[in-house]
């Protein structure tokens, strides 16, 4: 689609494409909807302080220094999680989020006014204290800030520090499936409550971990690094 076509637009014509390109984040007005499962946890995952992540609106990466919660996309690549490209339709449409509302690829002020508003938060819509101290727990165990501390260090201390920093995305790894056996929570929810795992975020870093058969990680520096 040429840019000019869209600027002569004056309505959405509900070619999905914008749904094929990216998923939304969620804003506070979106609370109800999470609240209530009308959009499940299973396809939201966190964006934790100090994470690396794509900002659609400048066109860049950047750290954060918010927690965002985000629609998960499809595995394939191919837009958000709610796009039904058979039908080339939103499976959730009378309960999308306030930004897919808000979209109108012709002209971004109604978004831009709505993106600028409060982004919802995982303690907006955990009320559960035992999960909350949960999460609290792992984001000080489990930061981006010691994360990246321990990566500095493996060019002084090499062996050591890699050990430290296989611990931690073991712990990271290993929490998810204890809290999940053990509360009885989806597993397809841990990437909400604890953010995504260390095991594909640490790419940030140029690093890439692999399982080994024996269930133990392996760190390699990225190809492409
Ligand atoms: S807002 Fe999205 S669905 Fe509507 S016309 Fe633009 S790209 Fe297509
Ligand atoms: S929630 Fe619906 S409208 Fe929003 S990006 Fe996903 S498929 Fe499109």
């Amino acid at each position: 689609m040429m840019k000019n076509e869209k600027k002569m637009r004056d309505h959405c014509i509900r070619c999905g494409e914008c749904c094929l390109a990216s998923s939304p984040t969620l804003q506070m007005a979106d609370v109800s909807l999470v609240y209530d499962g009308l959009i499940e946890k299973g396809n939201i995952y966190t964006i934790r302080v100090g994470e690396l992540v794509r900002d659609n609106v400048k066109g860049e990466m950047k750290v954060t220094d918010k927690e965002i919660l985000k629609i998960r996309e499809k595995e394939n690549g191919k837009g958000c999680v709610y796009y039904d490209e058979d039908e080339n339709a939103c499976t959730i449409y009378e309960d999308r989020p306030i930004q897919c509302r808000a979209l109108a690829c012709w002209d971004e002020s109604e978004f831009m006014r709505v993106y600028a508003r409060p982004k919802l938060s995982r303690r907006d819509v955990i009320s559960d204290r035992n999960l909350l101290r949960l999460m609290a727990e792992h984001d000080k165990k489990c930061s981006y800030m010691g994360l990246e501390k321990y990566v500095r260090q493996i060019e002084k201390e090499g062996e050591e520090a890699v050990r430290t920093i296989l611990e931690l995305l073991k712990f990271d790894y290993k929490i998810r499936l204890l809290i999940s056996e053990k509360l009885g929570i989806d597993a397809a929810e841990m990437d909400f409550l604890l953010g995504r795992p260390f095991t594909e975020t640490i790419t940030m870093f140029g690093l890439t971990v692999t399982r080994e058969p024996d269930g133990s990680f392996f760190l390699t520096t990225s190809a492409n690094r």
